[in-house]
């Protein structure tokens, strides 16, 4: 059976390339009929952030992609998070010592720091591996015996990975292919440290292993820790999961990385959610920006993967029959927050108009204003143009609060020395109109203006001018049917008083 973990460390909330990492892992699971389990990788407790493992899981589930097995959902292989499974890990060190494949340092980081400062005056870095570990004097060197005194004696250690000397390995990832590595290159990473506790690569790797995981999805930051995961497979025996290295998230315009920064920039969001800092920054979310958690994922599925075909649009069913990890690109993914709007402006015309007057009612009643009993229709009549429910405000607030001063330009163009008479002819026309519906409006107006040759344009736009304040809005019929009578009347008496 598939099964898959996304494993974050709670150093913060999750940014949106954590999230499409977690959504690729989510998908593969679906389409492969397996689990999607949530692992918190957070041994190192000084990188530790308080809430971060609570937004991790509420961003999931905000997107619609819950984790089946984690914390709180516990299915036989927990606890989920590293810092409970503490006491399991010495024995896998104990074990790789056994076999030869790990060893004991004491090296001190001073030690450590004045040998990397002799390389480097000799042009050369500092590779802790077998061109150097049987010459210093704190690891391989040493006897058993002086392990032993060392070990009792309470010195500070390391364990390390004894990586192979001389060996070329051959590397697979689904996405890259084949990778061939030189051991040489490769440090001896350590494993475990004196206080107790493992680091990131030997806790991942037993806890893959014994999670039963069989593909490893992650963000391509870790492919050059590949060869050493590969290698702690074949050290302790075990059947290897599959792996696959996701292309890095670029910046959406010139080089390199997509950071948090370049969301401040720019004005977009690098987090699925709010947070805010122990220092009290604010980091804006999608959520909080009013993005539809259908629109994000859709932006997070095309940021790596193609369908192959022409399709954008895809909700979480579409591609979860669709993804594939094959059509996963090995090039870096430029973000593009246009983009993302373009699909939350989709996403938002598929809600209906009562499901958008709901949020839109609540965002009126923060403003004060009571959203009166036509909200629905208004909202059918403005939503074409918004993106976010926020945009039906800055579309149709005029809905809401009467025009207290007129656009200039506009007015300079509509309000002439006839206009006054012409609207009171209007005023009339409307008073006596008993059905006081967009058609009827649109036909009684509109033959008169033709029965009398006025010229559309000297009552269409004080007209406007005189409901909304500017020249925008839908249908001008339909804002005067929307606004009612008395309304509509009140405010062309308004413009010409
Ligand atoms: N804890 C690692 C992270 O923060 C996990 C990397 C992996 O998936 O192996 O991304």
């Amino acid at each position: 059976k598939v099964r898959v973990r996304f494993a974050p460390s709670p150093t913060g909330p999750l940014h949106i390339g954590g999230v499409r990492t977690a959504l690729f892992n989510y998908l593969f699971a679906k389409k492969n009929g397996g689990d999607f389990v949530l692992r918190i990788e957070d041994t190192d407790q000084t990188r530790y952030v308080k809430g971060a493992e609570e937004y991790i899981s509420e961003s999931l589930n905000w997107l619609n992609i819950p984790y089946d097995e984690g914390p709180g959902k516990e299915k036989g292989y927990g606890p989920y998070r590293q810092s409970e499974r503490k006491e399991l890990y010495k024995e896998y060190a104990d074990t790789l010592i056994a076999n030869g494949n790990a060893y004991y340092a004491f090296d001190t980081s001073e030690e450590l720091d004045a040998h990397r400062k002799d390389h480097e005056e000799n042009g050369k870095t500092f590779i802790y591996n077998w061109h150097n570990r049987n010459k210093l004097k704190n690891s391989l060197s040493l006897s058993e015996t002086e392990v032993k005194q060392r070990l009792e004696s309470g010195a500070d250690y390391v364990i390390r990975f004894k990586t192979p000397e001389n060996e070329t390995l051959q590397l697979q990832d689904i996405i890259r292919g084949d990778i061939l590595i030189d051991t040489s290159v490769l440090d001896d990473k350590v494993l475990f440290k004196s206080d107790g506790m493992p680091t990131y690569h030997l806790a991942n790797i037993v806890d893959d292993h014994l999670m039963e995981i069989t593909h490893v999805i992650r963000g391509e930051e870790w492919l050059p820790s590949l060869p050493l995961h590969v290698l702690l497979y074949r050290a302790f025996e075990w059947k290897a999961p599959e792996f696959a290295h996701l292309p890095l998230i670029m910046k959406p315009v010139g080089k390199g990385k997509l950071s948090k920064r370049d969301g401040d920039k720019m004005g977009f969001p690098v987090f699925p959610l709010k947070w805010k800092t122990a220092e009290g920054d604010i980091y804006s979310g999608y959520r909080e920006d009013g993005y539809l958690p259908e629109a994000v994922v859709n932006m997070l599925a095309l940021l790596g993967w193609n369908p192959g075909t022409e399709q954008e649009i895809f909700d979480l069913a579409d591609l979860t029959q669709q993804f594939d990890l094959d059509r996963v690109n090995k090039s870096g993914a430029r973000f593009d927050p246009e983009k993302a709007k373009w699909f939350q402006h989709h996403y938002l015309q598929q809600q209906s108009d009562v499901d958008i007057a709901a949020k839109f009612s609540l965002f009126l009643k923060d403003k004060g204003i009571e959203p009166g009993p036509h909200l629905v229709p208004i909202v059918s009549s403005l939503k074409e143009r918004a993106t976010f429910v926020e945009d039906l405000w800055e579309q149709g607030s005029f809905f809401f609060e009467r025009p207290n001063s007129y656009d200039e330009k506009a007015s300079k163009k509509a309000f002439k020395e006839d206009t006054p008479q012409l609207l009171q002819e209007v005023i009339r026309l409307m008073s006596s109109t008993d059905e006081f519906t967009s058609p009827v409006l649109s036909d009684k107006i509109k033959g008169w203006i033709t029965a009398q040759d006025i010229g559309f344009g000297k009552v269409m736009m004080p007209l406007r001018l005189s409901l909304v304040g500017e020249m925008k809005g839908p249908d001008v019929f339909e804002i005067a049917a929307l606004l009612g009578k008395e309304e509509t009347v009140k405010r062309l008496e308004n413009a010409i008083a």
